[in-house]
């Protein structure tokens, strides 16, 4: 499995964030992770990416526990946090080499890396732009550069389109398609169409329960 979370909880004070969830992803599956505000969908995420620890509960990433095998499970994610620090007076080549060099690439890889995500996600003018003169289109377009560069298994995306116009969500879901061809993609958002324009498959999250997870045709046959 990709992806594989098994009862996980995690609790803030009183508040049950997510609750005894689970779920798996297989290799090559791009699935939507879909709830309203508040549902648990960044926390699951945070857990996943190394950033939180669960209350109770495993979870691991390309077959590596997100716990006790903290560095590999990191290596094999792309992340976009929803509220991704950029670092706005970087030039975005800049950003993309210091980002690079975080994740141990260096030297002729990393070069050739950095050219070819700069043009599978268009960013061939922008590269000499500093982040913070970009649109908000663009710079996301710079977090799922910063995403793949290291070419992960897997790309946990939280609310990748949220904010955007209806242009540039257009743009961000093709680009998720390309790059998502050959990765297991699991994605955030509260918009049922971007689940459609996306994936097959759906994994529906209220009050930190997983309440529904199915094929998008089963979804549609059940109302
Ligand atoms: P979503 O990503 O689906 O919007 P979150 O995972 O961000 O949901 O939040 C799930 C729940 O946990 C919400 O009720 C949120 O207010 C709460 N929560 C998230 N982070 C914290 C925190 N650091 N402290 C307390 N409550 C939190
Ligand atoms: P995100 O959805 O990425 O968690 P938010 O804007 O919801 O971002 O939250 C910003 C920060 O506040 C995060 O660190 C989150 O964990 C924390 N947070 C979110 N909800 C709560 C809450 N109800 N109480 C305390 N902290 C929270």
């Amino acid at each position: 499995m990709s992806i594989q979370v098994t009862n996980l909880s995690k609790i803030y004070g009183a508040q049950r964030a997510i609750d005894n969830i689970s779920f798996d992803l297989k290799p090559g599956e791009i699935v939507g992770f879909l709830g309203p505000n508040g549902a648990g969908k960044s926390t699951t995420m945070k857990i996943l990416t190394g950033y939180l620890q669960p209350t109770s509960g495993n979870a691991s990433v390309s077959g590596f526990d997100v716990l006790t095998q903290p560095m590999p499970a990191r290596r094999a994610i792309g992340y976009l946090p929803e509220h991704n620090p950029l670092y706005l007076d970087m030039y975005v080549k800049e950003f993309l080499q210091f980002s690079g060099k975080l994740y141990g690439i260096s030297g002729a890889t990393l070069k050739t890396r950095i050219s070819e995500v700069i043009s599978m996600c268009g960013l061939e003018v922008e590269q000499h732009k500093k982040i913070g003169q970009l649109s908000k289109g663009y710079r996301q377009r710079v977090g799922l550069a910063q995403s793949f560069l290291h070419d992960p298994e897997v790309l946990i995306l939280d609310e990748p389109t949220t904010g955007l116009d209806p242009n540039q969500i257009l743009e961000i879901r093709e680009l998720i398609r390309t790059a998502g061809s050959n990765k297991t993609v699991l994605f955030s958002t509260h918009i049922m169409q971007e689940v459609e324009a996306l994936c097959d498959r759906v994994i529906i999250i209220n009050k930190g329960k997983v309440v529904s997870d199915s094929s998008l045709d089963t979804l549609r046959q059940s109302g």
